[in-house]
């Protein structure tokens, strides 16, 4: 019923021209893909790759964005700029963005619900520490900082305009990765946790897992019956690995 989508968060990787290559040598790869495929680069790549995937299957995303429309917000891009540059979708609140800039959760909820009133599609990233999933915290958090960065849209936005990414944050570039079973858990908990605000939409909200997931551990995780997809790091940097991951899509 939900359509998966894989995207690749790129991070601080990649020049143009490497960025053209690395999206042209793996159009052909990702051709047949059933799901959706979305490539998150630096904003300096922009024009390259939305040059680069014209006719293809393929789907520009940035990899965060400002809330508010112009102004005093010095190295900062609004959600219109992300537009008139071909981009689509948007990753907020990603771990790395939460831990080295000072990303909160209510600074991605003003992210999230401009993105959307703009017509973007933002990736909402949330997920546990090592130390606070030993603590027994996970449920309650992910829950939390998933409603709190919904907050303020419908239940049809939800529904239909918004991508959650389950990231456990040990597992990102770590090499571990959540068990097939603890990821399809906890989003589970997520969709039940939207469910209790926006009813019905929590079916049709794409939930994806993230955190070294790789051409070895993607079947399992997509197997999974709540996981809808995946943000990918590491490997999306390949073509050939990333398209290997397309390929486990349902
Ligand atoms: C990410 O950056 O969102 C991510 C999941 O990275 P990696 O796949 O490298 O763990």
């Amino acid at each position: 019923m939900r359509k998966p989508i894989i995207a690749g968060n790129w991070k601080m990787n990649k020049t143009p021209a490497e960025a053209a290559q690395l999206v042209t040598e793996l159009a052909p790869l990702v051709a047949d893909a059933s799901c959706d495929v979305v490539v998150c680069t630096p904003a300096v790549n922009f024009a390259a790759v939305a040059e680069a995937i014209k006719g293809t299957n393929i789907k520009l995303g940035a990899q965060n964005m400002h809330w508010k429309e112009s102004g005093a917000y010095t190295g900062e891009l609004s959600a219109a700029m992300l537009k008139a540059c071909g981009v689509e979708y948007v990753v907020l609140g990603h771990s790395e963005r939460r831990q080295y800039f000072g990303e909160t959760d209510a600074t991605v909820n003003l992210r999230t619900v401009a993105a959307v009133k703009a017509g973007l599609t933002p990736i909402v990233c949330v997920g546990e520490k090592k130390e606070e999933r030993e603590a027994g915290y996970t449920n309650a958090l992910v829950v939390y900082q998933t409603l709190i960065a919904l907050t303020g849209l419908t239940a049809e936005e939800v529904a239909k305009k918004v991508v959650i990414a389950y990231e456990p944050v040990w597992a990102i570039g770590t090499g571990l990765t959540a068990t097939d079973e603890q990821a399809n858990e906890t989003i589970g908990v997520i969709r039940e946790g939207i469910r209790s605000v926006y009813g019905d939409a929590a079916d049709e909200v794409r939930i994806q897992y993230g955190g070294s997931m790789n051409p070895k551990n993607a079947k399992g995780l997509m197997a999974q019956p709540e996981i809808d997809g995946g943000l990918i790091g590491g490997a999306s940097l390949k073509a050939e690995d990333f398209s290997k991951v397309v390929g486990f899509d349902k």
